[in-house]
């Protein structure tokens, strides 16, 4: 099989290795498309303490080609659509045990990240993939595997927006309009919630009403507080989602809460910087600083049903498509500031049986 194989940050290869065979519990999925997340680019730039070789690549959809012995085919076959969540949860830790799958203790020790002898990585860069059955769900009704392959960020931003119990009627900020902060305002919207987004692209502030924001402003234009002060009556959000990445603006991010409100730091600061907070606000306030990383498990079965059904549409959001022979352009595009999200096209569009 192909895979786009990284010997080192900055060195990706098109590379031929074997195809692997399911274990009787697994599923072997053939990739039709994958995505190339903030993560890959990443790792790709050296900015990342993964070992070598690599293959990149989380956010995938494709076809079962073939099943293992014990899976039950009643349930997946051969044909099948599908997606796979993508941490290694040990299912026996503190955190599985509680519910927190998106946590586990043993993810970040797993072959994802280091492999001591072999290749790391999530491996969704390469036209086959293996998967343990019980992480695969599968697709019904939707035929874009583009889309389909949007279900890891989709589960993210669902993630972080069940950390807040939105109301309908609410006002919610979100900060930054790249591919995340507009999923999240395709979601809020859904959700019911007055949607209001700080970004300094006009067009992805454009974009941003498109999807139903009801106000969308450049906070290099205005004292972004007060701007969220001056639309909310006075008392800022009830929820603030931070998708971007300085810690300036996570300090400000705190500050557009309201009394009772809460912010969910989305993003990750890279490098990280402690970031000053009013302690004082949150006691008097009661203010929630809270935040948000990988799916859960019940996250990821969510997106799989909101892009299942249509009830959001990301395909506004997928900014280009390349053969895995363009790598180096794709990865490029991937970098550029007005980019959305860029897909790696492993197979046809038309794999689907
Ligand atoms: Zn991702
Ligand atoms: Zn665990």
């Amino acid at each position: 099989m192909k895979t786009l194989l990284m010997y080192e940050p900055g060195h990706v290869e098109l590379t031929d290795l074997p195809t692997p065979e399911p274990a009787a519990s697994e599923v072997l999925i053939k990739i039709v498309a994958s995505g190339i997340c903030t993560n890959d680019v990443r790792d790709y730039l050296g900015d990342c303490n993964y070992s070598y070789p690599r293959i990149g690549g989380h956010e995938f959809a494709g076809v079962i080609e073939r099943i293992g012995s014990a899976v039950d085919p009643k349930r997946f076959r051969p044909g099948q659509s599908v997606v796979k969540y993508i941490i290694e949860d040990c299912k026996v830790c503190h955190y599985c045990r509680t519910g927190h799958e998106n946590i586990c203790e043993e993810h970040p020790r797993s072959k994802i990240f280091h492999a001591t002898d072999g290749i790391s990585g999530y491996c969704g860069f390469a036209e086959y993939v293996l998967a343990q059955a019980d992480d695969i769900m599968v697709f019904e009704h939707e035929r874009s595997f583009a889309k389909m392959a949007m279900t890891e960020p989709v589960a993210c931003c669902i993630n972080s927006i069940e950390q807040t119990n939105v109301k309908f009627g609410q006002d919610v900020v979100v900060i930054g309009g790249g591919t995340m902060g507009l999923l999240h305002v395709m979601l809020l919207v859904r959700r019911g919630a007055r949607v209001i987004v700080s970004e300094p692209q006009p067009a992805r502030r454009e974009l941003a009403r498109k999807f139903g924001a009801a106000a969308a402003f450049d906070p290099t234009a205005c004292d972004a507080v007060a701007r969220v002060r001056e639309l909310t009556d006075g008392r800022g959000a009830d929820a603030v989602y931070n998708t971007a990445a300085h810690p300036a603006v996570a300090a400000q991010a705190v500050k557009m809460c309201a009394p009772c409100g809460t912010c969910v730091m989305f993003s990750s600061i890279h490098p990280r910087e402690d970031v000053p907070i009013d302690a004082s606000a949150l006691h008097s306030f009661q203010i929630t600083v809270t935040g948000a990383v990988s799916p859960t498990i019940s996250a990821y079965y969510e997106a799989v049903q909101v892009i299942d059904k249509g009830i959001i549409d990301p395909s506004p959001l997928i900014d280009s498509t390349f053969k895995p022979t363009e790598f180096d352009q794709a990865i490029a595009r991937a970098q550029e500031p007005d980019s959305y999200k860029v897909i790696l096209a492993f197979g046809d569009e038309e794999a689907r049986s």
